[in-house]
């Protein structure tokens, strides 16, 4: 008689075609989901996530494979709409913090970016926190009145250099003990932080094109970076937007903090601040009470989402 297959619990590091790479103790497998189940039961572009928790059993020939036959239920995940497969993409699974990279310029600092990596993170369960990267060079005004609002709104905002180490030591003090999901949009510097947290990775620094050279392989998927520091910490591709998934419309007020005086004040409720009557938000930001580029920000991300629900059910 052969032995019942034992199970194993792992961790996924990261997927690529189907074949996930998984971290079970200190060994390495690479698995396949079984069963339709567990594929079609998820309908997103990948069922399953780097950060996940799954259910190994390892193949009896080859101990270095196995399959996975069950997911344990997130506790966190960062979602994104992933335009190309109309559906959406889960960057991360049980990540405490959202790290959304920026940078001065170069490429220019985009704080409707922030916005959405706000929304997708407090939406996922995850805190999301703010690194302007590139301290070095000179900070326009209206970058660094920015960042002062988000600040001001309760967001842990932390300015770094990778270039002269500034504030990378602050950095790694709030991710210890964390996981934590680094986003941000190509160039802002995320490979060269990670590089200077953990010396011993040496992701490659470059300018664009080069990396768009390296083809959807090594660009269009997250991983999962157990390093020896301590730190864990989840890479996802450069990202040129962030679109939303899995966030009501009415949700998402809810994440601009600097609405919340003004919400209960709507004459309809709920109210969209669309183009509602009588809107408290909308009537604050022709006051001056709330600021233009935000509101600009939040009427977009509900536009998207009615596009991107559209596309989903379309
Ligand atoms: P990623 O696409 O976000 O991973 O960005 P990279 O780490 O590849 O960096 C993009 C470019 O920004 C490279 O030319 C880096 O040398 C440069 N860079 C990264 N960090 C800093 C920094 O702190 N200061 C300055 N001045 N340049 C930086
Ligand atoms: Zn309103």
């Amino acid at each position: 008689m052969t032995p019942e297959p034992v199970s194993l619990e792992a961790e996924v590091l990261y997927g690529i075609n189907s074949i996930y790479m998984v971290l079970a103790g200190e060994t390495r497998l690479q698995c396949r989901i079984k069963g339709k189940k567990l594929k079609e039961a998820q309908r997103s572009y990948n069922p399953i996530a780097p950060g996940d928790l799954v259910e190994v059993t390892p193949d009896a020939m080859s101990p270095n494979e196995g399959m996975i036959s069950d997911v344990v239920p997130r506790r966190t995940r960062l979602v994104r709409w992933n335009k190309k497969g109309r559906a959406p993409q889960i960057l991360a699974a049980n990540a405490d913090i959202a790290v959304c990279v920026t940078s001065p310029a170069a490429p220019p600092f985009r704080p409707r970016f922030i916005d959405r990596l706000i929304v997708a993170a407090e939406t996922g369960g995850l805190t999301p926190l703010v690194v302007m990267n590139k301290c070095d060079l000179p900070c326009a005004e209206r970058v660094s009145e920015r960042l002062t609002h988000y600040h001001r709104m309760g967001y842990q905002v932390l300015s770094c250099s990778a270039r002269t180490g500034e504030g990378v030591r602050e950095l790694a003090a709030i991710l210890r003990d964390r996981t934590a999901v680094f986003v941000g949009q190509s160039g802002v510097g995320k490979s060269s932080i990670l590089n200077v947290l953990a010396p011993g990775l040496h992701l490659r620094v470059g300018d664009l094109s080069q990396k768009h050279d390296r083809g959807n392989h090594t660009t269009n998927f997250s991983v999962l970076l157990p390093l020896e520091t301590g730190l864990r910490i989840i890479d996802t591709p450069g990202i040129r937007e962030l679109e939303l998934a899995e966030v009501l419309p009415e949700e998402v007020g809810f994440h601009f903090r600097d609405f919340a005086p003004y919400m209960q004040s709507c004459s309809y409720q709920p109210c969209l601040h669309d183009d509602e009557p009588r809107c408290a938000v909308a009537e604050a930001v022709q006051h001056g009470e709330i600021h233009a580029d935000r509101y600009e920000s939040y009427l977009r991300i509900l536009q998207e989402l009615r596009e991107t629900r559209k596309a989903a059910h379309g």
